[in-house]
């Protein structure tokens, strides 16, 4: 793990302002860390990566 945070993270101004992850070593580790919740996501403008809500969510909720 490292210092990076989330939530001081820069907003990419290309991508609905998602936080930008600064590579992609740093985007699995949120994905291990939400137990399948999140995505990662490489940015299509190159700023670096983002987290994603992953679309299979498995349940009866809604
Ligand atoms: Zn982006």
């Amino acid at each position: 793990m490292n210092d990076w945070s989330y939530s001081e993270s820069e907003r990419c101004p290309a991508c609905d302002h998602r936080a930008v992850l600064p590579d992609a070593a740093t985007a699995a580790g949120f994905v291990a860390r939400s137990g399948g919740r999140l995505a990662a996501l490489p940015c299509p403008v190159g700023n670096g990566w983002h987290l994603v809500r992953a679309r299979a969510e498995p349940g009866p909720n809604r």
